[in-house]
Order: C-alpha cells, then sequence, then structure tokens
C-alpha cells in the first residue's frame, strides 16, 4: 500500500453552498488534485447552475489537476428557486441536511460498488452532518474550517466551556483566549448574548458536538500567521494549517480555470493596467453584507472627498435577502469617471496582485483577509458580523497591516465621510501607508515559504493525504 504507481485515493468534498464556503474548499480540492488524489467536489444543483455558467465547467466529468482529477457533481436540495424556505437559514439547513445524506450515503454506496471507494470525506461548516455520514460507511472524515485558527479557538473554548464569555448576566466580559484578550466586541459575534444572528452561532457549535468523528481539522491559514493558535487547538484536535490555498503553485499552474464563482467577473484587469503603481483602493463586502444605503452614501462621499482612485464591487443584494439595490449619489459616476470604477463581481486574487491596488477597503471576510494577508495589500477593515469582526482585530492589532474603520452591524453605527477620507488617505500615503505594506510584505513571504515545497502547508497537505493512506491500509 502507498507506493506512487498505486491507483489515487478517492477523496469527497462536500460542500455548503456559498461563495465563501465553496472557495477555499474548492481550493483545497485542487491541492488535493494536484499531489495526485481524485477529488469528487459535491454541492447543490443550485449553486452548480451559477458555477457551470460563471466559470465555464462541468459535472460528472472529471479533469486533470496536476498529478491527480477533479470532478463535480450537484445535487438537488428539493426547493424550488422561489421557495421561501431559502430565506430561512434554519428552514434551509434542515432542507439541505435531510436531502444531503441521503445523496452522499448514495454516492459513497455508488464508489464502493464500481470499486473506486471513497478514502475520505470533508466538509465546510454548516453541514455538521457529513461526518455522521461517513462513519456509518466506516470513511474517515476531517473537517475543512473556512475561518481562522484563532476563530476557531474562540469557538472551541465556548463550546466546552473552557474560558468565561459574554451571558445575559455578563454582557461586556472580556474574553481571555492563548496569547490574547478579546473585548466582547472583538469575538465572533454570533457568540455574544446580543447577536441578531444566533442561530448561525447554534449552527457553527453544531460543527463542534461533532468534531471528535473527524480526524482532522484542515484550515486555511498557515503556521507562521496563527502558531499560538494552532499549538493550543492541536492539545485538543489535529489541525493541519494548509493555506493559503489559493496559492498552493502545482495547484494553480494546473487549474487556475477551474473557480467556483457564482457570477462572471466584470473585467477590472484592464482599467487597472491604466492606473498608476499602488494607487487604487479596492472595495469589496464579500459575497453576502448588504450595506445599509446610508452607509453607502457615506463611502461614496469619502471618495470624492479624498480624490482616490478605486475600483468599487458594489453587487446586487442577494435574491434571498428581499433588499433594495444600493444606489450612488447624483452625478457621482460623472465626477469620479477616469479615477474610479464600479463594478458587480471582480476577480478578487487577481484585482489584490495588480501592482496598481494600494489597499483593500475589506468586510473582512476569511477568505478576503488571507488572499489580501497573501498578496502583500494593506487593509482598511469594515466588518459586519461574525468571525469578521475578530478578523478585523487580528488584521490591525495583531498583524499589523490594517486601519479600523468600520464596526459590527450589531453596533449599529454608520461611519461618517470625514472618518471615511481620513483612514483613505492615511492607508494610501504617508508614514502609516508605508508601516503597513512593510508588515504586509512580511506575511507575503511567510505565506509564500509557507506553501512552497517543503513549507509548512506544503507538508502538513503531505501529511494529511499520508494519514488518509494509512487509515486505507488498517481496512484491507
Ligand atoms: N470574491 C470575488 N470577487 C468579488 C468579491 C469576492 O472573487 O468581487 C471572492 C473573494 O476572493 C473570496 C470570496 O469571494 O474568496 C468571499 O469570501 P469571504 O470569506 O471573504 O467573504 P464572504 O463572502 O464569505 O462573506
Amino acid at each position: 500500500m502507498g507506493s506512487e504507481s498505486e491507483s489515487p485515493v478517492h477523496i469527497l468534498l462536500v460542500s455548503y453552498p456559498a461563495q465563501g464556503h465553496i472557495n477555499p474548499l474548492l481550493r483545497l480540492g485542487k491541492c488535493l488534485a494536484a499531489k495526485g488524489s481524485f477529488v469528487i467536489f459535491v454541492t447543490t444543483e443550485k449553486a452548480g447552475k451559477d458555477m457551470r455558467s460563471a466559470n465555464n465547467i462541468t459535472d460528472k466529468s472529471a479533469t486533470p489537476v496536476g498529478d491527480g482529477f477533479l470532478m463535480f457533481e450537484f445535487f438537488e436540495d428539493g426547493l424550488a428557486d422561489d421557495d421561501p424556505a431559502r430565506a430561512s437559514l434554519s428552514d434551509y439547513s434542515a432542507q439541505l441536511e435531510l436531502v444531503g445524506k441521503q445523496h452522499v450515503s448514495q454516492m459513497i454506496k455508488n464508489h464502493a460498488g464500481s470499486n473506486t471507494p471513497i478514502s475520505c470525506v470533508i466538509n465546510n461548516p454548516f453541514l455538521p452532518w457529513v461526518c455522521d455520514v461517513a462513519a456509518e460507511h466506516g470513511i474517515p472524515s476531517a473537517l475543512m474550517w473556512i475561518q481562522s485558527s484563532a476563530v476557531f479557538t474562540a469557538y472551541y473554548n465556548y463550546f466546552h466551556k473552557l474560558v468565561r464569555f459574554p451571558s445575559d448576566a455578563e454582557p461586556y466580559i472580556d474574553v481571555q483566549l492563548p496569547s490574547l484578550v478579546l473585548k466582547y466586541n472583538e469575538i465572533p459575534d454570533f457568540l455574544h448574548p446580543f447577536s441578531p444572528y444566533p442561530f448561525l452561532g447554534t449552527l457553527i457549535l453544531e460543527q463542534f458536538k461533532n468534531l471528535s468523528k473527524a480526524f482532522c481539522v484542515l484550515v486555511d491559514t498557515y503556521e507562521e500567521l496563527e502558531r499560538d493558535f494552532i499549538d493550543h487547538v492541536s492539545k485538543f484536535v489535529l489541525m493541519r494549517p494548509v493555506g493559503p490555498l489559493f496559492k498552493n503553485q502545482k495547484a494553480t499552474a494546473t487549474s487556475n480555470n477551474i473557480r467556483g464563482d457564482f457570477v462572471k467577473s466584470d473585467d477590472c484587469i484592464e482599467w487597472l493596467n491604466s492606473r498608476s503603481p499602488a494607487s487604487v483602493v479596492y472595495i469589496s463586502f464579500g459575497s453576502i453584507v448588504h450595506l445599509p444605503q446610508e452607509q453607502v452614501d457615506e463611502i461614496a462621499y469619502g471618495l470624492l472627498s479624498s480624490k482616490v482612485s478605486f475600483l468599487w464591487v458594489l453587487k446586487p443584494p442577494l435574491k434571498d435577502m428581499g433588499r433594495a439595490p444600493h444606489v450612488l449619489p447624483d452625478g457621482f459616476f460623472e465626477e469620479t469617471s477616469g479615477k474610479g470604477k464600479v463594478v458587480q463581481w471582480s476577480p478578487q486574487e487577481e484585482v489584490l496582485a495588480h501592482p496598481s491596488v494600494a489597499c483593500f477597503l475589506t468586510h473582512c471576510g476569511w477568505n478576503s483577509s488571507m488572499e489580501a494577508l497573501t498578496l502583500g495589500v494593506p487593509m482598511l477593515t469594515f466588518p459586519a458580523w461574525g468571525d469578521q469582526v475578530t478578523n478585523a482585530k487580528f488584521l490591525v492589532d495583531v498583524f499589523g497591516v490594517g486601519i479600523r474603520l468600520g464596526y459590527s452591524q450589531a453596533e449599529n453605527k454608520v461611519v461618517n465621510r470625514d472618518e471615511v477620507k481620513k483612514c483613505l488617505l492615511e492607508a494610501t500615503v504617508g508614514p502609516k501607508a508605508e508601516e503597513l505594506k512593510q508588515n504586509a510584505l512580511k506575511w507575503k513571504k511567510a505565506a509564500e515559504a509557507a506553501v512552497a515545497v517543503g513549507g509548512s502547508s506544503d507538508r502538513h497537505l503531505d501529511e494529511f493525504i499520508a494519514d488518509i493512506k494509512k487509515r486505507d491500509a488498517v481496512k484491507f
């Protein structure tokens, strides 16, 4: 067992159908395939439809990636496009569990029957039932945690009551994590008693209830960035930092065209090519956050008065959210013509890698944070909820690559145009901008080293695949 000439291990990846979940799991899939595995990436047909039309991918046919293969498979979630259950995360999650369990179980049976048995199943959060299905079939499972190790540590400590967290009785207490204290408004805010989205906290904690069923937790981070937290968690679970996944060279070289975007990107690169080096502020709030219109107005006026060049992703609200599309102030396009560009979706990795980009005004989703850290781009932090508020704290106070601009939506504050202007200028010109850039370049270098052949993340990926093969060997 374990020789190079053997047939590849088959690994089943099951993703929650959201952009911020699909991107890191698909990136992991490409890395595992590049190293010789046969990876089957599964999510819902509704997501698959968008992915196919935006990215020119096909399902049920294996595409070579590096030394292995990647194949997509999509399953019906059993709901009409306009079913009201789609707007309720709790109803949708229950439905997904119902149909997803059957589908994943059947897939595992089909593979066993056709002599290509699944050796490992990996899921991302919001699908805590996947490891139960794997266990029923006697197959090892792993969790692809899609937030930071620090945030994992917070949830782990909360779930096991290892440290005190804010409660109804004491909502404003600090939380002592290894090597750092988080204020009540710096913890992942789904864990706070005042969270407007308590169900999300519950859903994430369901995964922690089932954690002992997964033999490993993979994280899109790297040792050099989050060593204290990885060491802390490793006392309790096998955590493997394998990021930045999007930067893995072998996977990128052979599968850069395999992407999971739901929306076709607008052309931004040609426009960026026309701008001076380090002059453009890139603005994006990820795939879900929809700012209040009043806040969009203040950002727009801040951009106008700062006169900085910008590329702004202002996407329409998600259909199920029932929100109105944003409008920009009268005359905004005329006044910023030539200096600014507004798009609905960008090829973000390429944008952040572009030499014209000076900084990133971001909602601090972990994927966006990891992309910017890896590409050496300083950030203006504008979190909305959940782990974003904790990521903002780390980007500013721990990693030294950010300036705090916005607050969690739970704080109900609007950042005014003067503050926006001040921070835009601070992050683009002058000594603070230079300090942030130097720190960002340090993390970029460390990230590149982690994913290089023999680097910390590359070794963790190899060891993870070796673990799967060892478990396979024991079965026979
Ligand atoms: N993204 C993109 N183009 C955009 C905006 C976002 O490709 O215009 C990608 C981004 O690169 C990241 C993902 O969408 O990989 C968003 O994930 P993140 O965790 O940052 O935020 P979420 O959307 O989950 O809130």
